[in-house]
């Protein structure tokens, strides 16, 4: 352990890797928490190793390099609530009505069920609210009245967008099998040809060599990206090998 203040330390990337941390330090002592609370967080596995995966706990968190393949539009792609009760509104002739409430602020959500494909298979996600708002940089209330896109049932340009493009999924699966998208990052073509070349590195979710000063636990450095690495595994992982 260290005692120094404010002092962060990593060893090199092994079994016996450890976050050494003041605990006093506000900032780092709720990133850390967050990050020693993810269960069995698996860095850059393909669809095909994340399907046959084997749920120890009743969430695992995965990240895999995969596009978009399809929305799904025969399922309607955001609800509408009452922000009183929560309850699903429809739209009425005058707007979105609660059969309880008055004078209800309508909250709406993106909730888009998907298909995303890696080299060799395909599988369904849903992107709920907050994931589809960070990959589209607009929200659900925008994207329907402004952008005039109330057909539920019809995809709007805005995500059509997306399919195709390489990306960085950051998925949880439910021990049900059921994935959810949390965060969605572009990769560039090239950085992606990185990860598998000779010079690939490990993705790490510990800062390297950090400025004391300036410390970030930044989790998915497009320059760290890289293959599936034994070594690279954060040490709460539990592991069968
Ligand atoms: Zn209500």
């Amino acid at each position: 352990m260290t005692s120094s203040k404010y002092r962060v330390e990593q060893l090199e990337t092994t079994r016996s890797t450890t976050l050494h941390v003041n605990p006093t330090f506000p900032d780092l002592k709720e990133k850390v928490a967050i990050l020693t609370a993810l269960p069995l967080l698996q860095t850059n596995v393909t669809i095909p190793q994340m399907l046959t995966s084997n749920p120890v706990n009743k969430y695992s968190n995965f990240k895999c390099i995969a596009r978009i393949k399809d929305f799904e539009a025969y399922r309607t792609w955001y609800t509408v609530k009452c922000s009183k009760c929560g309850r699903k509104l429809d739209e009425e002739e005058d707007g979105y009505a609660c059969i309880d409430h008055e004078n209800i602020d309508p909250k709406f959500s993106y909730c888009v069920n998907a298909s995303i494909i890696d080299d060799t298979t395909t599988t369904k996600v849903v992107f709920f609210n907050e994931a589809m708002t960070d990959m589209l940089k607009i929200s659900c209330k925008k994207m329907v009245i402004e952008g005039a896109n109330k057909d539920t049932f019809v995809i709007p340009h805005e995500l059509a967008t997306h399919i195709g493009k390489l990306k960085l999924f950051d998925l949880t699966m439910k021990k049900d099998r059921g994935i959810i998208v949390n965060k969605a990052t572009d990769i560039a073509a090239e950085q992606h040809l990185n990860t598998h070349g000779p010079t690939q590195k490990p993705l790490t979710i510990t800062p390297i060599t950090p400025d004391p000063k300036n410390v970030s636990l930044k989790r998915s450095r497009p320059d760290t990206l890289g293959a599936s690495n034994e070594n690279s595994e954060p040490k709460h992982q539990k592991t069968t090998n």
